[in-house]
Order: structure tokens, then sequence, then C-alpha cells
């Protein structure tokens, strides 16, 4: 990861320190599906600190080499603690899932905004170089979410304010308090709108998960079962934009290093699917045909939502590419192999 040092770093340390020192990132949220992937790709360059409130045997994933630490951090102590002697924090602890388990605990979702507000709290109190947040597509206005044939979103859609009720407005509350802590104290912070991200060591079961996961695990259970009824949530007809992991992951680095995106930037695939589409893609590694029962009480979101990236592309001359179907067969040969081993 290339880095260019801040000016507030260069004042404190010497040249001869930093060519001598090798930089400490802090990653929270680490025990996650976004956090496990950063911190894999940090370890490279940076001593990586990952903190995580759950124990450390529910991380996705692990590595002994790092300083692995269990901590909340919606208290503002361990925020404190965790922060101290790092140079970089990728904020990434939240507590979410996908559309059923936000719409059902909206003040949980909320309650997320003391883990920013105290890490940037700690990061302007340490004067650490730069600070990436994590937002989301949920930030954006749900009247212009209302048609499956969608266009795509541009981060000034995010005004005025109608964000996904509970979840979105943490994100743009906390998006916000980033812009003002860069204004006011000259904290450099970076924010990425993630839109719908998947793929290998991201939740399948349990509830908290999206649906490119849950598709993949209901298409194994079908074939397992040799019973080929499956239940969609909604009509089936609402679109997306699924951003395989490895694309995020580069799209994080490249936002983090940025010299000019001092702005929430979109960061999502442009690949527009339905939900049947989805399903299509997923029927389509297995060779099965599926019977399909639609669902239309089930938490849905938005009917269409897609990413704009033009900014992403202005500012890194990059975007996301890796396409759904090469995506979702990996996904869904991990999630093979998670439930073999549940069953072995
Ligand atoms: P995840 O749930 O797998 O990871 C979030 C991690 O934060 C979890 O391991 C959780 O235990 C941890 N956490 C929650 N509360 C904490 C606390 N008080 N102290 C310490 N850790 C805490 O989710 P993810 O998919 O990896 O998402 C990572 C970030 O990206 C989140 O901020 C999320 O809102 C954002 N995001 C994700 C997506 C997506 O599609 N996955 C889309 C948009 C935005």
């Amino acid at each position: 990861v290339q880095f260019e040092v801040g000016e507030q770093s260069q004042q404190l340390r010497s040249r001869h320190d930093l060519l001598l020192m090798r930089r400490t990132a802090l990653v929270a949220g680490a025990g996650g599906f976004i956090g496990g992937h950063l911190v894999r790709s940090l370890m490279a360059d940076f001593d990586v600190r990952a903190v995580d409130i759950k124990p450390r045997e529910e991380w996705y994933q692990i590595f002994a080499q790092n300083d692995n630490r269990v901590m909340d951090l919606q208290e503002d102590d361990n925020c404190f603690m965790a922060v101290e002697g790092c140079d970089l924090v990728y904020n990434l602890a939240a507590d979410m899932g996908g559309m059923g388990f936000i719409e059902n605990n909206k003040a949980q979702c909320m309650l997320s905004v003391l883990i920013n507000t105290n890490l940037l709290r700690a990061a302007l109190a340490f004067k650490i170089e730069r600070y990436f947040y994590a937002s989301s597509a949920c930030v954006y206005a749900a009247d212009k979410q209302t048609d499956s044939h969608v266009t795509a979103l541009k981060e000034a859609d995010a005004y005025p304010a109608m964000p996904e009720d509970g979840y979105g407005w943490e994100k743009l509350f906390s998006e916000r308090m980033c812009r003002h802590f860069t204004e006011d104290f000259g904290l450099v912070t970076r924010v990425a709108r993630f839109h719908n991200v998947y793929g290998p060591y991201g939740t399948w079961y349990g509830g908290r998960e999206k649906a490119p996961a849950a598709i993949c695990r209901k298409v194994l259970e079908s074939v397992a079962s040799d019973d080929y009824n499956i239940d969609i949530w909604g009509d089936g007809e609402q679109t997306r934009s699924f951003m395989y992991i490895s694309d995020c992951i580069e799209g994080i680095h490249r936002i983090m290093t940025s010299d000019t995106i001092d702005f929430p930037v979109n960061l999502g695939s442009t690949e527009l699917v339905s939900i049947n589409e989805l399903v299509d893609l997923v029927a389509a590694i297995e060779n099965v045909e599926l019977e399909r029962h639609y669902d239309l009480s089930a938490p849905q979101g938005v009917r269409g939502r897609n990413s704009d990236n033009t900014l992403l592309l202005e500012h890194t001359g990059w975007e996301p590419s890796v396409s759904l179907a090469d995506g979702l067969t990996e996904t869904y040969e991990w999630i093979q192999s998670e439930m073999i081993g549940l069953h072995s």
C-alpha cells in the first residue's frame, strides 16, 4: 500500500525515524467480513492492530502475528486504548446485517454512532495521519430509489436527507462528523459508501446474511435435500449491484491513499441485477431448476439501487470490475466448504 505521509506527522517525526519505523494500522471491526479481508491485505506493509467486540474464536479471519484485541469500541476508554500508538485508523466496526436485521434493529444500528464518535476523538487526540470510515449506500434518499429501473446514485443524491431508517441515518451522521472533524480540526478523513459487498468469509446464516450469501445457502440446501423449492424475499424484481470483496479492499486502499477524495465517495459495482437474476446466476452454478416462492411480506429495502462511479473513476482511474458470475462462484464454493465443515 503506497501512502503519502501527512504534514502533521512529518512535523512530529524526523525523516530518519520515518524511514526506520514500520507504521501501525488499526482496523476496528477486524473480526467481521470486510475487516478480516482488510487486515489480511494490510499485513505486508503495516503492523496491524485488529480490534473487535466478538470473542476471538468468532472472528471470521484471525492472524496470530497481529495485535488482536477484544474490546467494545462503543466505550470511549477502549477507543483511546485502541488508537494509541497507531498511525492510521480504519473504522469498519458497526452493528449491522442484511435487510432482515437492519429493518428490525434500528436503535441498535444507531448506537454504532458511539464507535465512530469515540474513534474520531481518539484519532484527533493521538494525531493520527488518516482516518477511514466505512459508510453505506443506505445513506441515499429513499425517494431516489423507488423504481427497479434505476438511475445510478450519485454522491449528491444523499441530500436532501431521507436515508434508510436507523442504520442509514447513523451512517449519514457519522460521515458528516468525519467531514466536520476535517473542517474544524484538520483531521484527514476518507469516507467510502460501500454498495452491497459479498464474498468468502461473509455471514451466510443466522439472520444477518445478505442476499448473495442467503441465495447461495438456499441453493446448496436445495441440492442437499433434493427439494428445489426456494423462498425469495419480495417479488424478486427489486434491483441491486453487488461488489466482490477483492474489489472492495482495492477500493478502500485507493480511497485511503488518495490526496483528493476528501468527500464521501461511492464504492460499488455498476453491474445491476434483479434478485431473480441473482438467483438465476446461482442456479446456473449448480445447473438446477428452482421452484421460486415469493414472500411479499419479507423485508426487501428500496426498490432499486446502483452505484454511479463517475467520481471514483475521476479521482482514482479505477472502479470495481469482478463480474457477479465469477464472484458468486467463489462465494458459493466457500459456503459449500463451510457447510461441509459444519456437518462433518
Ligand atoms: P460485519 O458485521 O461482518 O463486521 C462488523 C464488525 O464490527 C463485526 O465483527 C462486529 O463484531 C464489530 N463490532 C460491532 N460492534 C462493535 C463494537 N461495539 N466494538 C467493536 N467491534 C464491534 O460487517 P461487514 O460487512 O464487514 O461491514 C463492515 C463495515 O462496512 C460496517 O461499518 C458496515 O456498516 C459497512 N458496510 C458493509 C456493507 C456490506 O455489504 N457488507 C455495505 C455497506 C456498508
